[in-house]
């Protein structure tokens, strides 16, 4: 098939930048990523054809700047801005600025985007045009005396809503007309702050609400079809958590009136491109053709559209760039069929035990399972930076029924392994696990409810510390060289700190193979210790159970940092004493230092040797115990600063490596 344009350019960053990329080189069309400072090495940069610098890291001096975006267009000599979602997605005047430049918006017209933007003038449309919206009032009066009767009138609980609002944002819930007043207040404000427009409506607040829409897709020649409905009801804050498709327990009779509706609500707006409509539903009890209320429309493709891609098996993106290049729908309504079902949960740096308070850092680390789609835009060593939007990840899973798709997420979600910066990748598993949302009924307000057990965090455990002491002590039980076999049992003292809270154990080395963890509550042996590249295995306990774990490790300026993914459960540390990482970690650093202060007993190399990683070069006993000096990497002595029966302090360089020549 003809690509539907040679160069597009795509006005944003991220997952959503990255997406769009890869399947516009599917298509055959060159690409060009727009970056701001804080985005120089960023993926969407690496995947593009072409790549142009817009501005400073802040969005207001970058991503948000139409002219230096359509400059970057016509600098590259591409025909057309893709906008992902966020940023100026939904902005009619950069619509207007991009086609009085030549160029193509790969989205709706300036006029449906107006004919949305705007929650109060969007109902009054969608009630002319026949589509249920939800009762309130959505006029002009702001008058608060007016606005309370007319809250009384709609009765309690209401909803104020911030008519610019978005991502959740200025909306107050009201359940006694006593507090009217002060939300109202600071509905107001927050509007204003955030949107430049403190104007709201009122709104009847649906009791069990769920969030049901609809994707719909119109191309240029008067074509709607739409693409099913999704289920966003987990939600926190009013913002989507955990999204799929189709809603649980939808009917064909409520399908056919909810779609139906959707497309109405596009063919009012001669509406192009992707779209969706999104509708609050009565949840307390079944679905009825009667029981859902239009909300909003968003104009521009939604971060949850793959759960749509993967049950109707069209790719959303190639889509969007075909209708925006003229070409008319590439199916009619009667071929879209929905095969299985799909999750999709949001992976963001945030702790959900403080709040949802959101994380900033370096990822250290990032893998994902091989069973699931995952849409990110960062990489390991990439940087969660607090300009943006702090999404890892959305990770997507599908199966031939709810159940196997919900399976298939926990599953995915337990073997995501973020280091480096705190996740929600473990909320996100508890929630999927949740009674309520496994068999339902539930809500939008299952989170709220639920929320103390869903962000509880999941004590250390002892085997998560043994798993982190053999990989701060760089032991390889299959490398002869480290000795344990050889020297026969040993001890090792480690000291380790997962935020707060500090962890002081010993692991001792028996020679038939077998690690104890002392120190803690409880003992813990290891048996069968197997260790390839930081994926550990062993059997515990009394009935031999098998464990796992993945460990990853990274020097950082404040220590060596060893995290531990185990049954599903992240946890970072670092080692207690800086200088101890360098120490004993493998494959790193220069300089063998002592991890405490203590005696050298022996020691087994001098200046010139060559070492192996892991080699035993000496022993140093500290607090009655024996603890093995290991060369931190394959190289030659360099220097030796210490002597068999000195006493050294705890972070002396005892031992230096010769530099690596430069690969
Ligand atoms: P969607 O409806 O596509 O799931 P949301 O309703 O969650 O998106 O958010 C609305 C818009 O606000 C989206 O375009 C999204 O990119 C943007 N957005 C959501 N959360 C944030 C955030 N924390 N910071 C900046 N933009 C956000
Ligand atoms: P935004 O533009 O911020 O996405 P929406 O109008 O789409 O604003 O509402 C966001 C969320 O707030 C919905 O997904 C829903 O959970 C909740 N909500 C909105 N309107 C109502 C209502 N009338 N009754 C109950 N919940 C509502
Ligand atoms: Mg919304």
């Amino acid at each position: 098939m003809k690509a539907p344009f040679e160069k597009i350019l795509i006005a944003n960053r991220g997952e959503i930048a990255c997406r769009v990329i890869n399947s516009a080189r599917e298509m055959g069309v060159r690409t060009v990523a727009v970056y701001s400072d804080a985005d120089r090495q960023a993926l969407h940069v690496e995947l593009a054809d072409e790549a142009v610098h817009i501005g400073p890291s802040p969005v207001s001096e970058s991503y948000l700047v139409a002219e230096r975006i359509i400059a970057a267009a016509l600098e590259t000599g591409a025909q057309a801005i893709h906008p992902g979602y966020g940023f100026l997605s939904e902005n009619p005047e950069f619509v207007e600025a991009v086609e009085a430049a030549g160029l193509t918006f790969i989205g709706p017209s300036a006029a449906a985007i107006r004919a949305m933007g705007l929650k109060d003038a969007a109902k009054d449309l969608m009630q002319a045009a026949g589509v249920p919206v939800v009762p309130g009032y959505q006029g002009e009066n702001q008058d608060p005396a007016f606005l309370a009767a007319e809250a009384d009138r709609i009765g309690y609980p209401v909803l104020i809503k911030a008519r610019a609002g978005g991502g959740g944002k200025g909306m107050r819930k009201v359940e006694d007309p006593a507090q009217f007043r002060d939300a109202l207040e600071s509905a107001w404000r927050e509007g204003q702050s955030s949107f430049g427009d403190p104007h709201v409506l009122i709104e009847k607040f649906i009791t069990s609400p769920r969030h049901i829409e609809v994707q719909v897709f119109g191309d240029a020649h008067g074509n709607v079809v739409h693409l099913f409905e999704r289920d966003c009801s987990l939600q926190r804050r009013h913002q989507k958590v955990i999204e799929e498709a189709p809603a649980p327990g939808m009917t064909d009779t409520v399908r056919a009136a909810m779609t139906e509706a959707a497309v109405t609500a596009a063919k009012a707006i001669s509406y192009a491109g992707a779209g969706t409509i999104e509708f609050i539903v009565d949840g307390s009890g079944p679905l009825r053709p009667d029981g859902f209320w239009f909300m909003e429309m968003n104009t521009r493709l939604q971060v949850e559209h793959p759960v749509t891609e993967a049950i109707t098996g069209v790719d959303l993106v190639a889509w969007q760039l075909r209708i925006a290049a003229g070409e008319p729908l590439p199916v009619s309504q009667d071929a879209l069929t929905i095969s299985g079902h799909a999750f999709e949960a949001r992976l963001y740096a945030e702790d959900p035990s403080n709040g949802f308070l959101p994380a900033t850092g370096k990822l250290e680390h990032l893998s994902f399972s091989g069973s699931s789609r995952n849409d990110t835009g960062v990489r390991s060593g990439d940087t969660i930076s607090p300009f943006y939007d702090p999404m890892i990840a959305k990770v997507i899973t599908s199966g031939d029924t709810r159940e196997i798709a919900l399976a298939r997420l926990v599953a995915a979600l337990r073997d995501t392994h973020v280091a480096g910066t705190t996740t929600n990748t473990e909320f996100l598993a508890t929630l999927a696990l949740n009674t309520d949302f496994q068999h339902g009924p539930f809500d939008t307000g299952l989170i709220e409810r639920e929320l103390e057990g869903l962000t509880m965090p999941t004590p250390v455990s002892e085997e998560h510390l043994a798993f982190a002491a053999l990989t701060g002590l760089g032991i390889r039980p299959d490398t002869p060289r480290l000795g344990w076999r050889l020297w026969g049992e040993a001890r090792h003292t480690v000291a380790l700190a997962c935020g707060p809270d500090r962890f002081e154990r010993h692991l001792i080395l028996y020679p038939d193979g077998a690690i104890t963890l002392t120190g803690g509550a409880r003992d813990v042996t290891l048996r069968d210790v197997m260790i390839d590249k930081g994926h550990m295995r062993a059997t515990t306990g009394l009935h031999n159970a098998q464990i796992e774990a993945r460990a990853v490790h990274a020097p950082r300026p404040d220590g060596l940092l060893i995290s531990v993914q185990s049954g599903g459960v992240v946890h970072d540390f670092s080692l207690f004493d800086a200088r101890l990482g360098s120490a004993t970690v493998a494959d790193e650093g220069h300089v063998v230092v002592a991890p405490m202060t203590g005696m050298i007993v022996s020691l087994g190399i001098a200046v010139g040797d060559t070492v192996e990683p892991g080699m035993k070069l000496g022993v140093m006993e500290a607090m009655k115990m024996e603890t093995s000096l290991i060369a931190p990497r394959a190289g030659r002595i360099a220097t030796v600063l210490c002597a068999a029966g000195q006493t050294v302090e705890g972070g002396a360089v005892l031992v230096t490596l010769e530099e690596e020549a430069a690969a």
